[in-house]
């Protein structure tokens, strides 16, 4: 057997933080075949950080952060917490009517103009100026940051690059997974070039990017309908129609209750790598059943 097989086997168990909720799901999880993983909070610790700023000819870094933050304040997003934390200290004007662009962004009133941020589609929906800042969007989305897009008035004020670590297990996971034949995709509302930069560095091979909230499940259903039998791993609310949908539905521990709702097996230390345990325990339960 190989190292990390012997570091599985002995090392995991169902007393390690590996909740079986039923028992379909452990002998299910012996013919996983397809294991898709959210990225945020899944893949990553779901602790997003401004990492830089861009900025427009004319804007200074303040009014940027002050702008996107004003904005952010009413969402709940954890792009929005990155940014409030970066903007901490700044005195902000007071928006109003905000509302949030599912999967994509949000638009308030501030000081009577309309502000609207988010990703680079959203921007291309409203056919915002990009005021030059096209090739620095797609250099930071090639580094795998999330590019928060700010306009002001229709034109780009600036952009704020914000990273999320991959968790240290991620790509581990990843390895242990091919070992034991099993395909790894990612499922993300990230965009495609930040999605595919972060799977290299973790070995992911089905890249699911720019998938709105309410398409999870179906990217799921189209991967069965290939006749694969599928795992999800997920920890948001997004998250809980595709852990239905799926053959197994793992939650990360530390994840949102609807998703532990939804999930046929939750891994309580948080670690994706869990996954590989379950999968084992799995095996080894049902040789011994035989
Ligand atoms: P994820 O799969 O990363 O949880 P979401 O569906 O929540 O994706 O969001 C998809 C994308 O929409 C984000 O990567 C981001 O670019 C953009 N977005 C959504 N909400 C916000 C927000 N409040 N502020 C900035 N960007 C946002
Ligand atoms: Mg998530």
């Amino acid at each position: 057997a190989t190292p990390m097989a012997v570091m599985v086997g002995t090392g995991l168990g169902a007393m390690n933080g590996i909740l079986f909720k039923n028992a379909s799901a452990l002998e299910d999880a012996t013919r996983l075949n397809v294991v898709v993983f959210d990225k945020t909070g899944t893949l990553t610790l779901g602790q997003p950080e401004v990492v830089e700023l861009a900025l427009a000819a004319g804007t200074a870094e303040d009014d940027l952060l002050k702008t996107a933050a004003a904005v952010e304040k009413f969402s709940e997003h954890p792009l929005a917490l990155a940014i409030l934390k970066r903007a901490q200290g700044l005195a902000l004007e007071p928006a109003g009517a905000f509302t949030n662009v599912d999967g994509m962004g949000a638009r308030a009133e501030l000081g009577g103009d309309t502000v609207l941020l988010g990703n680079a589609k959203l921007m291309a929906l409203d056919t915002v100026d990009m005021n030059g800042l096209e090739a620095a969007s797609q250099r930071l989305q090639g580094q795998g940051r999330t590019v928060v897009h700010v306009a002001r008035a229709g034109r780009l004020i600036g952009l704020v690059a914000i990273a999320d670590a991959v968790r240290p297990t991620s790509a581990p996971t990843v390895t242990a997974l091919h070992a034991r034949g099993v395909q790894v995709a990612m499922l993300t509302g990230d965009n495609r070039a930040t999605a595919e930069r972060i799977a290299r560095e973790i070995g992911i091979d089905i890249v699911l990017a720019d998938v709105l909230p309410g398409d999870k499940a179906a990217k799921i259903k189209e991967l069965q309908a290939q006749g694969k039998r599928v795992g999800m791993v997920g920890d948001g609310i997004n998250d809980a129609p595709a852990l239905t949908q799926a053959d197994v539905g793992f939650a990360i521990g530390a994840g949102t209750d609807v998703a532990i709702e939804s999930a046929d097996v939750v891994l309580m230390k948080s670690d994706p790598f869990d996954v590989v345990g379950a999968i084992e325990l799995s095996r080894a339960t049902l040789r011994k059943m035989h």
